[in-house]
């Protein structure tokens, strides 16, 4: 018996996203990938801990999500900093940008501005359907020489790794001398400290401590300030609605989620 997945994987994406584009169509705007649409929807998991300890970048927020591109609120934060408030980036011609986890919305923005530049990577390349390319790599071992990078995006993807400061030293390693990393990862607000579970830890105790049952940890805003700047990067926590308050609100960012810049 044929699944419904199955099925879908046999119709071409581009397909499946024109059909997104005419059900969807409306006086709204996408600020990511530009499409009119109706409405937005509902994001966040909807996990107990998520709202007890506050987890920006895990809570529930409502009608946030871009229905042809499933950009949200986080993907947002990163175009207006790229497109907006881009100070410390320009997409010069051939500059060397790496995606992680590449999100759909952003994929399009980001490659489309620097098109020679850009390569998209991910540990399990397979899961993607909106791009034709993606590379295999491991944040424990990267494939890129020394110096090479301009932009590294890897959003939501630290929560997960073993070895963290091994990621971190793989990517600060990769990054070009006066090149910028974007990590993004869930922030609890309302923890005094952060929480590591083991590898070997349950689904169960993952979903009722960090939130997620893939997720290894939970950072506090400091915590992971000091992990970032530990692993060697000037950190800056680029704050939109200090820099651009009546744009970030237009913009319906999330006033509680910061953009971690991290510099070489
Ligand atoms: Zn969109």
């Amino acid at each position: 018996m044929i699944s419904k997945k199955q099925i879908g994987r046999m119709i071409p994406y581009s397909v499946i996203e024109n059909g997104r584009r005419i059900i969807n169509l409306g006086p709204n705007r996408c600020r990511v990938c530009e499409t009119p649409v109706r409405s937005f929807q509902d994001t966040g998991y909807g996990f107990e801990l998520l709202e007890k300890a506050q987890v920006v970048g895990g809570l529930r927020r409502f009608a946030d999500a871009c229905p042809v591109c499933h950009s949200s609120s986080r993907e947002r934060l990163v175009w207006f900093w790229l497109s907006q408030a881009g100070k410390g980036f320009r997409f010069a011609d051939g500059a060397a940008i790496a995606h992680f986890a590449p999100e759909k919305g952003l994929t399009r923005r980001i490659s489309g501005a620097a098109p020679r530049g850009y390569t998209a990577y991910d540990f399990e390349p397979s899961r993607y359907r909106h791009l034709e390319r993606v590379e295999k790599a491991d944040l424990s071992s990267l494939p890129m020489p020394d110096e090479s990078v301009d932009l590294l995006i890897c959003n939501h993807v630290l929560e997960h790794v073993p070895d963290v400061p091994l990621a971190l030293s793989e990517i600060r390693r990769v990054l070009r001398s006066g090149g910028v990393a974007i990590l993004q990862v869930p922030i609890a607000l309302k923890l005094d400290q952060p929480i590591e579970l083991p590898l070997d830890s349950s689904p169960e105790d993952r979903i009722a401590l960090l939130g997620q049952d893939d997720h290894l940890r939970l950072y506090t805003a400091e915590s992971y300030f000091e992990t970032l700047q530990l692993a060697g990067f000037r950190v800056e926590r680029y704050d939109p609605f200090e820099d651009q308050a009546r744009l970030a609100t237009e913009w319906r960012l999330d006033p509680y989620e910061l953009l971690h810049l991290c510099y070489k």
